[in-house]
């Protein structure tokens, strides 16, 4: 099967085409056992404790995804994001793909965790599918792969803890690049990755369109029913 494409732009310092087929998919790892929902420290700002979504907005205004059961889930009503805007940070947020499991590659548990609205964490069903490597799990989406692969199963808790570092620009010129060291399910797969602008879909990212030190955290609406809880956030 072909999951990716060899008609894109070829990534800085690397052989490989954005979303490249070929890419090496990473190692899978299997992760510990715990599925988290510890609590938050005592200063992060709690975005979503399992019923309140008073800190989001969605596409029309409120919220329209579901909220049961200490979670809320996806009802392809558009993306949601924070009221609040956030720069450099320490986020921590849970997820979980449909257990009944459809689709494949980029159609199966598809969402994503959006710092500062730009930068795409991909959230997927990346257990046992095969997608291309720069989209998987974990994915600094269309720019690199995660370390390794330690998804868990579809239907079951996995976190995301992300320290980000925003870029930083004079005027027009960027002065640093955005940061960003991510820990899937307890493992280690980005250590302070510099990441190469806005993240998008079969092009090239840059940082061509400064934008400003603080934005909203948005989560995706891809169309497939992925549920999100204990969301809480520390600025740096
Ligand atoms: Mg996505």
């Amino acid at each position: 099967m072909s999951v990716g494409y060899n008609d894109t732009p070829i990534l800085p310092d690397s052989e490989w085409h954005v979303h490249d087929g070929d890419r090496p998919q990473p190692a899978i790892v299997t992760p510990g056992t715990q599925e988290s929902l510890g609590g938050a420290p005592s200063d992060a700002v709690v975005l979503f404790d399992g019923a309140d979504t008073s800190k989001w907005v969605g596409r029309d205004g409120e919220v329209q995804w579901k909220v049961e059961d200490g979670y809320m889930e996806v009802t392809r009503t558009g993306d949601i994001k924070t009221k609040d805007s956030f720069g450099n940070c320490q986020l921590h947020i849970e997820w979980a793909s449909p257990s009944e499991v459809k689709g494949e590659s980029q159609g199966r548990g598809n969402s994503g965790v959006f710092l500062m609205d730009r930068y795409e964490i991909q959230v997927l069903d990346g257990y046992d599918n095969i997608t291309y490597a720069d989209g998987i799990t974990a994915a600094i989406y269309g720019q690199y792969p995660p370390l390794v692969n330690a998804c868990r199963k579809p239907g079951e808790w996995q976190t995301y803890d992300i320290i980000f570092i925003g870029p930083r620009f004079d005027g027009n010129e960027l002065i640093q690049p955005a940061y960003a060291t991510i820990i899937h399910n307890g493992v280690l797969v980005h250590h302070h990755q510099a990441v190469l602008g806005p993240t998008g879909h079969r092009s090239l990212s840059s940082y061509s369109q400064p934008h400003p030190p603080e934005a909203p955290l948005r989560l995706q609406d891809h169309g497939d029913l992925v549920r999100y809880r204990n969301i809480w956030i520390r600025p740096i």
